[in-house]
């Protein structure tokens, strides 16, 4: 069994130690993976939600050489061995000074600290129990089983929580065997305690909270420095809450000032502005889309009267076919069906070549005996597309190279099928 230097002190950043194992993990490319134990260490392996700490081993030789071996990961195996990952190998036997990476190390200090206080909060404030814990790179979450949270519940729980940091609270740990702490548990004074024998790890936040934890913690409430809560969503189990402690929520608030800030400037108004303008620009954008709307239909019914002037009747038909470069395909449409709606004996076949596929349209008036659906289907079929539709409008998409040749031959066909009304059958 390692020493755990980090129980007795979460705040020991160097220590000296001597490795007593060393075994490779794998080899990729010629570079082996190493694992190493040591007889007693300062890292913290990953575990209980809580990544663990990254760092540095040095050696130094007889002669003076230092050698440095970057730790780039530590976990706990099943026998409870702590290793340390490195692609450098040391000799068992090696004397060496542990250097662990700080500044993440005291960032996971104030989150897993800040989480133990935030469920506390929880659990007293709303009978909310936490179920899991998630530190992750930018944002941590608890998971809690419960019903959804109201906003103002979340921000009483915030405000109780950063009341306590600025309290300062001290955190203490202490060692109790597993009888005491079912007894603690059974009394109510023990929040949780996990399914595990031997000697239970108590973490006490001075008369607030007692919970059973093998993590790092901080010695005193301020050093959480602050909780913020980012977002809830709901999870099988509950509500998951996000939250950040300590520089990440300083700096998630930079951020989101960083963002009110640019939105204000684009908006041109001050940042306790912006719900209003934006509710402002919402209902301003709707009432457009309205006025566009109206004033398409309009532009329709206009351009589907100017098309059927163009357009002679010839052979008791008139067929207009036209390729639009410009118009999105709603537009073609709207104007297929109302050339057709607008003026008797009218067929329209009309491309939308706007993007690529371009669109194909094929509508024909009341009057004209003809199922568009099938026509452009079976025309489409012919070149290896796919369209169709109802008797009246009907469409489909083909490339836009290959749109010219396709309407050309439709056209051809629709003059031979339709322009002799009055020709009897074969
Ligand atoms: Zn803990």
């Amino acid at each position: 069994m390692n020493d755990r230097l980090y129980y007795d002190d979460s705040f020991l950043k160097n220590f000296s130690a001597r490795v007593v194992d060393i075994r490779e993990v794998s080899r990729t490319s010629g570079v082996s993976l190493w694992q190493i134990a040591l007889d007693r260490t300062a890292f913290y392996p990953t575990s209980g939600g809580q990544p663990g700490d990254t760092g540095i081993l040095t050696a130094t030789s007889r002669n003076g050489a230092v050698l440095e071996v970057p730790i780039e990961a530590v976990e706990e195996d099943d026998a409870g061995h702590v290793w340390h990952f490195t692609r450098k190998p040391l000799t068992a036997g090696t004397e060496v000074h542990g250097s662990i990476n700080w500044d993440r190390r005291l960032d996971h200090i104030q989150q897993h600290s800040g989480q133990h206080l935030l469920s506390a909060v929880f659990a007293r404030e709303l009978e909310a129990p936490t179920v899991s814990f998630h530190l992750g790179d930018a944002v941590s979450s608890i998971d809690l089983t419960t019903g959804p949270i109201a906003h103002h519940s979340l921000e009483r729980v915030e405000r109780i929580v950063n009341e306590i940091i600025a309290e300062d609270r001290t955190v203490t740990i202490r060692a109790v065997a597993r009888d005491q702490a079912e007894k603690l548990l059974a009394d109510g004074a023990l929040r949780k305690l996990p399914e595990r024998e031997g000697t239970i790890r108590l973490i006490d936040i001075a008369d607030y909270d007692l919970n059973a934890c093998g993590g790092t913690h901080v010695r005193s409430t301020g050093q959480i420095g602050s909780l913020l809560l980012r977002s809830t969503e709901r999870v099988s189990r509950g509500v998951r809450v996000e939250f950040v402690c300590g520089l990440r929520a300083a700096a998630a608030a930079r951020h989101d000032f960083t963002l009110l800030g640019r939105a204000a400037a684009a908006l041109s108004i001050g940042r306790d502005d912006i719900p209003i303008a934006i509710e402002r620009l919402q209902s301003e954008v709707k009432s457009s889309t309205k006025d566009r709307q109206r004033l398409r239909e309009d532009l329709a019914n206009y351009h589907a009267t100017r098309l059927a002037v163009e357009e002679m009747i010839r052979d008791n038909l008139r067929l207009v076919r036209r390729t639009f470069a410009e118009r999105d395909r709603d537009y073609v449409r709207l104007l297929a069906s109302r050339v057709c709606a607008t003026v008797p004996r009218t067929v329209a076949l009309f491309i939308a070549a706007e993007a690529d596929p371009a669109r194909i349209f094929l509508a024909c008036s009341h009057d004209i005996d003809l199922n568009c659906g099938d026509f452009l289907r079976s025309s489409l079929a012919a070149h290896g597309l796919r369209g169709g539709g109802s008797p009246d409008l009907a469409q489909g998409d083909l490339p836009r190279s290959q749109a010219d040749e396709v309407a050309s031959g439709m056209a051809g066909r629709l003059r031979q099928l339709l322009s002799r009304p009055h020709i009897d059958d074969d």
